[in-house]
């Protein structure tokens, strides 16, 4: 059927393809300090290519070498292309780990020895492929299934893509075995041309796949961490100032065109000097931490919360007018003087926080002008005596 391709330039192709695209990988791998298990993927192809190389070299080079190494090759490349794609996607595959890696030693030492018997003691290629194709279709099943029970939205097209080409795979490797099973066993390889010419290019359209996905998958795990950092704050990993006035001014706009209320607190811890200089710094962190938790906590899901100073606090209340918002920050300000803080050696320490409101409708619809009656506000908080809240 496939006659016009031939099987030892396909054989060639796919050696050289896993040879350049294993040391590619390995290069990129290089250049990213936080992403070795790049270079389990790129050992994986590079095994293929070995694999590919020593069994085109079958009865130049001794059986052992040619036949079982080879296929002992395929299943390691395999494993490390599994354990590689399990890390890279954090899969949140239920089976126990346990469970996988036992399962890949078995079927390690089952080639090993049924590779040896049906090389020496009963030789045949039959039986070999019959085992192979049986042991690639369910490790690839494997894949499949880490690809597919990853859960991050933003990796879901690369980890289908390749999903289904494991898939695939699968399916063609278990066609394999059945068209396999049914030659006889006087028959060779070359019996099962067709086959095997689906086999080779289905595996460039893997090696490719593999490589083009990781390289994808990566740069979405860059550009996600990319936009926590410059929209998170880094102590706390709440919105930082930044990306609050971004979101401030849509929901401020939203509120002004369906006439609804938008209210704002603007929360500062008291004496937090004082913190810092009687327990150092990182129990400071540890109450700015705790403290932004607490907060969030005690909010509505759709309330906003951003850290936008040192020890300052900007609440963003959405269809939320001045009298509730001012009941919220009372609300907030008893939990936080009764909150046992905790610091380092297991201490606890007591802090409040002084607060100042206000909402679009009784101040401005201009985001700045907002913000400095809120400011205004807290400063008024504070000359009262700090611990209260003043609109
Ligand atoms: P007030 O009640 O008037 O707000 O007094 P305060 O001491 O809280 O305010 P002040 O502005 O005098 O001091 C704020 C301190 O917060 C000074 C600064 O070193 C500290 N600070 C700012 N950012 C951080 C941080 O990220 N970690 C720690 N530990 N301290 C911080
Ligand atoms: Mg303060
Ligand atoms: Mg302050």
């Amino acid at each position: 059927m496939f006659d016009f391709l031939d099987i030892r330039t396909l054989a060639f192709t796919n050696i050289i393809l896993s040879f350049s695209l294993a040391l590619g990988l390995m290069c990129y791998a290089s250049t990213l300090t936080r992403f070795k298990i790049i270079f389990n993927v790129g050992f994986g192809i590079l095994f293929f290519g070995g694999a590919g190389l020593l069994l085109s070299l079958r009865g130049k080079i001794d059986d052992f070498i040619s036949i079982i190494i080879a296929n002992e090759l395929i299943i390691i490349g395999f494993i490390l292309i599994y354990y590689g794609l399990h890390k890279l996607c954090q899969s949140s595959f239920d089976i126990s780990k346990g469970l996988i890696v036992t399962l890949f030693i078995f079927i390690f030492i089952f080639i090993f020895i049924l590779f040896l018997y049906y090389t020496y003691i009963d030789p045949s290629i039959k039986a070999r492929i019959i085992i192979i194709s049986y042991s690639i279709s369910l490790i690839c099943i494997l894949c499949t299934h880490v690809l597919f029970t990853q859960k991050v939205k933003e990796y879901y097209l690369p980890t289908r893509i390749l999903g289904i080409i494991f898939l695939f795979i699968a399916i063609i490797e278990l066609i394999r075995s059945i068209v396999g099973s049914k030659i006889s066993n006087e028959l060779g390889f070359s019996d099962l041309s067709d086959i095997h010419v689906l086999v080779f290019c289905v595996s460039i359209l893997h090696i490719t796949s593999i490589g083009f996905c990781v390289v994808w998958i990566v740069n979405l795990k860059l550009q996600g961490e990319l936009k926590a950092l410059s929209e998170l704050d880094y102590l706390t990993q709440i919105n930082n100032r930044r990306s609050l006035e971004c979101i401030a001014k849509k929901e401020l706009s939203k509120a002004i065109r369906h006439k609804n209320p938008l209210s704002i607190i603007v929360c500062d811890i008291d004496h937090f000097k004082r913190i810092n200089d009687q327990y150092g710094h990182q129990a400071g962190d540890d109450v700015l931490v705790n403290f932004s938790a607490l907060i969030i906590k005690n909010l509505r899901d759709y309330d906003i919360v951003a850290r936008y100073g040192g020890e300052e606090f900007l609440l963003l209340l959405p269809n939320t007018d001045i009298e509730e918002a001012i009941k919220v920050a009372d609300k907030l300000r008893k939990i936080i003087k009764k909150n046992q803080f905790s610091i380092s050696d297991n201490k606890t320490i007591l802090v409040t926080a002084s607060f100042g409101v206000t909402s679009n409708i009784e101040s401005s619809n201009n985001w700045d002008i907002m913000v400095k009656v809120a400011d205004n506000a807290l400063y008024e908080a504070k000359r009262l005596g700090r611990n209260q809240v003043v609109r």
